[in-house]
């Protein structure tokens, strides 16, 4: 044990660690009432001016950043716009008796086809507090796991506890189809990470007054909980809800019965049934109705091809190959790749089933052996050529080769 003398006394560190927690909260607390210096320079990080970004615009913007996914960023950025225009007027008291309802999100994808991304990204643009979380964390109150309301902490940690900043970021819920009520789990056992999870995530979605403990958790019983309204908080939820497909043809093949005309059933794209996915299908893979209604709008991700994930790999402002020129840039190395080196690439990332998320590490086997060459040597060529060869050599002695059987 450390002793710190003063005085008189003497404390020692576990005091010293208490009394920081009580000075930290005392602060937060301060900024959460919105008096004090503290709430006065935390605003300026996040002005209380919402810019009201057109919907083109944001796709505009998106499109830098993200490819394909063009239903999904259209959506979303009609729903960025309504949600911040419902804002505005609620600013205005009085202003109409017609009040516009939230918009929360719900995007159904495979993993790695940009759902994060897209989030992340409009986050950027409309510079609003912005949380990731992740949903297979949580479990029901009382039992072992995070309660939901940590949500809302991990949001208030990223304004530095400006409370009123909060109130009005977005927060990207991950892996929303994991919490989904289990179907061969009829409810005589207790469903603690479903349906208990959604029924508490509910309350956050349909905006309440939430009490949060700021440091998340149940670790610090002692903790004063901050009050958060979360009526104007948008909440984007993500998952690859795996299976919901199957659910969707099921929908699809019955209603098509019905029809007499031969054509209606041949425009059915049935390698992307994603694209035909409604709120029905989301509640019977297991999200309990309350919720899907909260989140009014679904959207799809399509299933990147091979032509996307090429795209991904060049085209966005930063691109992976991007990254890297510039990284063997710093050292003085032209890095290049050869168009059919891009495609071998993208089939890899086909072929493992990881999405773009697989284009990295992928990228980081080819190129691990160069970069443990840096930094160059006087004599060392000025140029790295990547070309298919290269690209499958390294990639044949790496490990990533084994990501084939997964
Ligand atoms: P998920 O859909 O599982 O949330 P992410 O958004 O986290 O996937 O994507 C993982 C990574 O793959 C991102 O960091 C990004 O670099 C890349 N990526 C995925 N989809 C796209 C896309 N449509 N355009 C550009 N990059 C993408």
């Amino acid at each position: 044990m450390i002793l710190i003398s003063g005085m008189e006394a003497q404390i020692c560190e576990m005091c010293v660690e208490k009394a920081q927690e009580i000075i930290d909260q005392e602060i937060h607390r301060q900024g959460g009432t919105g008096t004090g210096e503290a709430s006065a320079s935390k605003s300026s990080k996040y002005s209380s001016n919402i810019r009201l970004v057109p919907p083109r615009e944001t796709k505009a913007f998106l499109d830098e950043y993200i490819i394909g996914q063009d239903d999904a960023k259209k959506i979303l950025a009609v729903a960025v716009y309504n949600h911040y225009k419902r804002l505005q007027q609620l600013g205005k008291a009085n202003d109409s008796d017609v009040e516009i309802e939230k918009s929360n999100v719900l995007f159904i994808g495979q993993t790695g086809t940009g759902k994060t991304l897209l989030a992340k990204t409009i986050a950027k643009l409309l510079n609003v507090p912005f949380a990731i979380v992740d949903a297979t964390v949580f479990t029901e109150a009382g039992y072992v796991g995070e309660d939901v309301e940590s949500i809302l902490a991990r949001l208030l940690q990223v304004c530095d506890y400006d409370v009123q900043a909060a109130e009005r970021g977005i927060v990207y819920i991950d892996e929303i189809d994991k919490i989904a009520r289990k179907q061969d789990n009829p409810s005589i056992t207790r469903d603690v990470s479903g349906e208990g999870v959604q029924q508490a995530m509910l309350k956050m979605l349909e905006g309440a007054e939430v009490l949060v403990p700021p440091q998340g958790g149940r670790k610090h019983p002692e903790q004063k909980l901050i009050k958060v309204n979360t009526q104007n908080i948008l909440f984007i939820c993500g998952g690859a809800f795996d299976g919901i497909d199957k659910i969707i043809a099921r929908r699809v093949n019955t209603q098509v019965i019905g029809y007499t005309k031969q054509q209606d059933q041949q425009e059915i794209d049935r390698d992307n049934l994603l694209q035909y996915v409604n709120h029905q299908d989301v509640k019977h893979f297991g999200i309990i109705p309350e919720l899907v209604g909260r989140m009014p709008v679904v959207v799809h991700l399509d299933p990147l091809d091979l032509s996307a994930l090429r795209r991904i790999l060049t085209e966005p402002r930063n691109a992976l190959i991007r990254q890297y020129q510039k990284l063997f840039a710093l050292e003085g190395l032209d890095l290049q790749f050869t168009p059919d080196a891009i495609d071998l690439i993208a089939e890899k990332a086909l072929e493992y089933k990881l999405g773009a998320r697989g284009l990295r590490s992928l990228c980081e086997a080819i190129l691990t052996d160069a970069m443990f060459e840096l930094p160059l040597g006087k004599k060392d060529s000025k140029v790295l050529v990547v070309d298919r060869a290269y690209v499958a050599e390294k990639l044949e002695r790496s490990r990533v080769a084994r990501l084939r059987a997964a």
